[in-house]
């Protein structure tokens, strides 16, 4: 098959990449020339673990290239994937759909022959019609199929989880369609294919619902977290008892300083619009909004709490700002308002990330970055673990409590991530806080 990737990425790229190695013949395009150079200079514009690899491979077997341009490849194209940004619309929080719609007005002028339009962009419910009406009304003679074929893929496992997904949804409303989307991803699979077939409308509903059942998940254990700190108890515990029963799962039960990133933040804002649109609001997905805005600058007053009550003048050292490891994407990570509030609050903050701090530091210029875990540490009247990257898993405690500011009184530990025993912490001489622990639990 030839495809078309508009939109290269975190899904595209990967996407993209990942199409070749199956062995398709893959073109991704970007509209950003710095992106396209870079690749084509074989640099990787995110990072991703595994991806420089793969990019290089199918370059160099000739099934991955790279441009500016559509114009050749979506005529060639078998099918033509729309991976573009669906940000939050500035005011109301309603998806931003014009980098999609610019993309299907390009696609189609460039069209030739049957083609398959493929929404992989995270789009709202009716998204479909109006990229089939765009493209209708640019180019009346076009032979073109629309189809919604939403993303899942995690960053930092993207390749995996684009290789072996859990299940691929089509939304497609022609059989030729659905047969060219069979066709793109018959490579996957030996025996049988998870793909499962449903209307248009339905895959693009997909999409959100899971996100937004993935953000309240977090968030009731976030919250239940906040209620064990109150009562004595550990939510480590209780997410392990509740995550054993089969209903319930103990994935995405890790309390923690609120969700982040590019996708639940913006995802759950824009299904909150559409329900409401639509004269259905969905009051837990509201709630799960709300309760995590606040969460997140809570987390820098539980950080001053943690310091006596006050960071004026005081040192944070803050460890990891994506909004999760293996991944350099600062989009809405919690680290942004926990900074702000620190910073408010009259801190000076120096932090560190295995490979955020190159956005974070076009984000957070008023931020002193070192080159590491232990020089940030350094003198530093209070250490907090935002992002549980694997380098942040086992510090040298004696260390750390060796280089930090020493007034006497035990320096703190705030591990938002709860990845240390609070026991250990206390016995390697620190004042530890994790998140819905307590002493006495
Ligand atoms: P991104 O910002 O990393 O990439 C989007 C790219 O599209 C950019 O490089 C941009 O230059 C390019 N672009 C925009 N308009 C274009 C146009 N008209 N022509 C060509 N290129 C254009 O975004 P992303 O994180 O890859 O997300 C893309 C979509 O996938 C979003 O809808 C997102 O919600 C969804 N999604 C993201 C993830 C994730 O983990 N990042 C997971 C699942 C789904």
């Amino acid at each position: 098959m030839r495809i078309a990737m508009i939109g290269a990425g975190y899904v595209g790229l990967v996407s993209g990449a990942c199409l070749a190695d199956f062995g398709h013949a893959v073109v991704c395009i970007d509209r950003d020339p710095d992106k396209i150079a870079s690749l084509n200079a074989g640099r990787m514009p995110i990072y991703e673990p595994g991806l420089d690899a793969l990019v290089t491979e199918n370059v160099r077997q000739g099934r991955l290239a790279f441009s500016t341009s559509m114009r050749e490849a979506v005529a060639e194209a078998d099918a033509v994937f729309i991976a573009v940004g669906t940000p939050s619309r500035r005011g109301d929080g309603f998806a931003d759909l014009s980098f999609v719609f610019d993309a299907a007005r390009e696609i189609a002028g460039a069209l030739s022959g049957f083609t398959v339009v493929v929404t992989k962009s995270t789009v709202p419910v009716g998204t479909g019609d109006e990229v089939e009406r765009i493209i209708r009304e640019t180019n009346a003679g076009a032979d073109v199929a629309v189809v919604s074929n939403p993303e899942f893929l995690r960053e930092g496992a993207a390749i995996a989880d684009f290789k072996r997904p859990d299940r691929i949804v089509v939304g497609a409303e022609e059989a030729r369609a659905e047969a060219v989307m069979r066709e793109v991803y018959r490579p996957l699979y030996l025996n049988q294919a998870p793909i499962m077939v449903t209307a248009r409308r339905t895959a693009e509903l997909t999409k959100y619902a899971a996100n937004a059942f993935l953000a309240a998940k977090i968030t009731f254990i976030n919250e239940i977290a906040d209620l064990c700190e109150a009562v004595g108890a550990d939510v480590q515990a209780v997410a392990r008892g509740i995550g054993l029963d089969n209903r319930i799962g103990s994935k995405f039960l890790h309390a923690g300083p609120g969700y982040g990133g590019s996708c639940f933040p913006k995802d759950t804002l824009a299904l909150v619009k559409t329900a409401q649109d639509a004269g259905t609001p969905l009051r837990m997905v509201e709630t799960v909004v709300a309760v995590n805005d606040q969460r997140k600058r809570a987390m820098a007053r539980k950080v001053i709490k943690a310091c006596g009550g006050s960071v004026r003048g005081k040192t944070v050292a803050l460890l990891g700002l994506t909004f999760k490891p293996n991944t350099d994407d600062m989009r809405d990570a919690p680290s942004l308002a926990i900074i702000a509030g620190l910073q408010d609050a009259g801190a000076k903050v120096r932090a560190y990330d295995p490979e955020g701090m190159e956005q974070a530091r076009i984000l957070m210029p008023a931020v002193d970055y070192a080159e590491n875990a232990y020089a940030c540490a350094e003198g530093a009247d209070a250490l907090v673990i935002v992002t549980e990257w694997n380098a942040f898993r086992a510090l040298d405690l004696d260390r750390l409590r060796q280089i930090m500011s020493s007034d006497g009184s035990a320096p703190v530990l705030i591990d938002l991530r709860n990845i240390y025993d609070p026991a250990s912490a206390a016995r390697h001489g620190f004042t530890y806080c994790g998140v819905g622990r307590t002493k006495e639990s």
